[in-house]
C-alpha cells in the first residue's frame, strides 16, 4: 500500500467511526495529505501505526454541567474535554463556550492543537475543551454559577502536570477567573492549572495579546522572505474578539492599515482604520454588537449579516493586501478566495483555527497567494501559556516587555521551522506543507521512541 492509500484507509475509518464529525474528518485530512511526500520518505510512520494512533484521542470526557438560571430554572448542557495527545507534554489547549459545538469539534481543534503545540518546540501536548452553553446575553452571575458547576467536574481531569486548559471562544479572562477560583476551592491548592489568569492573580503579562501580537510577527516574517514588507499594507480582518482585537492592535504598531472587523452579526467597514480603543470599549469592556462602531465613527460603515454576499462573507470583498482571518473556522470560502484573487491580495495569514476551506485554500494556493495556516500562525498564544506555566512554577513574574521578547523568538522559530522544511521537500514557500510535516515529525518521533502505548 502506498503512502496516498495509506492516508485514505485511515480517512475512510474516521468516515466510518465517527460519523458526522466533518470538523475532526477535515482537520486530519488537512494535515495527512500534505505529509504524503514525507510519508513515502519513511516507512516507519506506517509500520509503528502512527496514523491510526494519532486519529484516537488518549482520553475523551463528557459530562453534564446543570446550572441555576437567574430565574430559578434549572439548565442542562453538556461538558467536554478532549484529552488528545500527552506525548510532548502534559495536554495543553483551551476551552470553548459556543451553542454550535460538539465532539467533532472538539477533536477537530484538539488534533490541530496537538501538532501546533509541537511546532512551538515546548513540551507540551494537545487538547481542547468546552461546552455548548451560549454565553450570550447571559448575567454576571449566571457565567459564574456555569463556570462553577463545569468544574466540579473538570477538576478531578486537570493538573499542572497533567492538564492546563486555557480561553477560547466564550471564554475569556473573567470566565478563566470563575473556573480558576472554583478549581482552588474545591482543590485548596493554587496551582497554575488555568492559563490566561489575569495578571494580578497568577496570570503572564503579555497572554492576552499573544495570539493576535504572534500572528502579526509570523506574517512579517513571512512577507520579509517573500520580499514584501507590512508596512503601509491594507489589512482585512475578520472576528472582534481578543485574536481579532490584538492583531489589529499590532498592525497598527507596525504601520499596516486594518480597515475592516466582525462578530457574529455583522461587519465594519472603516476605510480610515479601525480605531482599536473603540473596539475595546464595545467588545472587551461593555460586550455590547459590533453596529455601535458606526455611531461613534462617521468613517464607518456596519453590514449586517444579511446582506453578506451568498456563500461568503462581507470582510472578504472588501479590497485589501492581506487578509487575517480571526473569528472562527470555515469563516473563509472559495467565494471569498475568490472574490480576495480579484481584489488583488497577495496573502492569507490564518489566525482563527482552520478558517480557510480545503477549497479555497486550493484556490489560493494556485493563484499563488502567500498562504500562512492556522497552527503556525496562531501559535503565539500556547506559547505565551506555556510561559504562563513555567513563571507559575517557578513563582516568578516576567516584564511584558521579556515575554514579549520570547514570544517574538518563538513566532521567528516556528516561521523557520516551516519554511525550511518546506524547503526540504522541494516546495519553497509552501507553510502548509512545511508546518504539517515539521509538527508531525515532532509528535510522530516521540511516539516511536515512548512506545506501542
Ligand atoms: P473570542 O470569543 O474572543 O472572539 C471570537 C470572535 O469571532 C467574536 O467576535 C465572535 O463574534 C466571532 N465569532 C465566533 N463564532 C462565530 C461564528 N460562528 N460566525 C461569525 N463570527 C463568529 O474568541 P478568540 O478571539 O479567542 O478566538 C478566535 C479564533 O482564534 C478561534 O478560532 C480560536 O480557536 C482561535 N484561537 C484563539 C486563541 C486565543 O488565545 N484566544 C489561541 C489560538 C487560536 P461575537 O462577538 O458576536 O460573539
Amino acid at each position: 500500500m502506498g503512502a496516498k492509500e495509506y492516508v485514505d484507509s485511515i480517512l475512510d475509518y474516521i468516515k466510518r467511526c465517527s460519523p458526522g464529525q466533518d470538523e475532526f474528518y477535515e482537520a486530519v485530512s488537512e494535515v495527512f495529505y500534505s505529509i504524503i511526500p514525507l510519508l513515502e520518505e519513511e516507512k516507519k510512520y506506517k509500520q509503528n501505526a502512527i496514523l491510526e494512533r494519532l486519529v484516537v484521542p488518549e482520553r475523551t470526557i463528557i459530562f453534564r454541567v446543570v446550572w441555576v438560571d437567574d430565574s430559578g430554572k434549572i439548565n442542562t448542557n453538556l461538558g467536554y474535554r478532549v484529552q488528545f495527545n500527552s506525548t510532548l507534554g502534559p495536554y495543553k489547549g483551551g476551552l470553548r463556550f459556543h451553542p454550535d459545538v460538539s465532539l467533532g469539534t472538539f477533536k477537530f481543534l484538539g488534533f490541530e492543537q496537538t501538532f501546533k503545540n509541537a511546532l512551538t518546540n515546548l513540551g507540551i501536548g494537545g487538547a481542547k475543551g468546552g461546552s455548548n452553553f451560549n454565553p450570550k446575553g447571559k448575567s454576571d452571575n449566571e457565567i459564574m454559577r456555569f463556570c462553577q458547576s463545569f468544574m466540579n467536574e473538570l477538576y478531578r481531569h486537570i493538573g499542572t502536570t497533567k492538564d492546563v486548559p486555557a480561553g477560547d471562544i466564550g471564554v475569556g479572562e473573567r470566565e478563566i477567573g470563575y473556573l480558576y477560583g472554583q478549581y482552588k476551592k474545591l482543590t485548596a491548592t493554587s496551582e497554575g492549572v488555568l492559563t490566561g489568569k489575569g495578571v494580578g492573580w497568577g496570570g503572564s503579562f503579555a497572554r492576552k495579546e499573544a495570539t493576535g501580537y504572534g500572528a502579526v510577527y509570523f506574517a512579517e516574517h513571512f512577507l520579509q522572505k517573500m520580499g514584501y514588507e507590512l508596512k503601509g499594507k491594507i489589512c482585512a480582518v475578520s472576528g472582534a474578539g481578543n485574536v481579532a482585537t490584538y492583531t489589529i492592535e499590532k498592525l497598527k504598531e507596525l504601520g499596516a492599515k486594518p480597515i475592516t472587523c466582525s462578530d457574529s452579526k455583522g461587519t465594519i467597514y472603516d476605510p480610515s482604520g479601525i480605531d482599536v480603543k473603540t473596539l475595546k470599549a464595545i467588545k472587551e469592556l461593555h460586550r455590547l454588537d459590533l453596529s455601535e462602531y458606526a455611531k461613534i465613527h462617521k468613517s464607518a460603515t456596519y453590514i449586517p449579516k444579511h446582506k453578506y454576499p451568498k456563500g461568503g462573507h462581507a470582510v472578504w470583498s472588501i479590497p485589501c493586501d492581506i487578509a487575517f482571518p480571526a473569528a472562527t473556522q470555515n469563516e473563509l470560502t472559495l467565494i471569498d478566495a475568490k472574490n480576495l484573487v480579484k481584489n488583488g491580495c497577495i496573502m492569507v495569514n490564518e489566525c482563527s483555527n482552520m478558517p480557510s476551506t480545503p477549497d479555497a485554500i486550493e484556490y489560493l494556493k494556485a493563484h499563488n497567494i502567500l498562504f500562512a495556516p492556522s497552527k503556525a500562525v496562531n501559535a503565539g498564544g500556547v506559547s505565551v501559556s506555556q510561559l504562563e506555566m513555567e513563571q507559575n512554577a517557578s513563582m516568578q513574574k516576567w516584564s511584558f516587555a521579556e515575554v514579549d521578547t520570547k514570544l517574538q523568538a518563538i513566532m521567528k522559530n516556528i516561521f523557520e521551522t516551516a519554511f525550511e522544511t518546506a524547503k526540504e521537500f522541494g516546495k519553497e514557500g509552501d507553510l502548509q506543507l512545511g508546518a504539517n510535516i515539521a509538527s508531525f515529525k515532532r509528535v510522530a518521533d516521540a511516539m516511536i521512541a515512548l512506545g506501542a502505548v
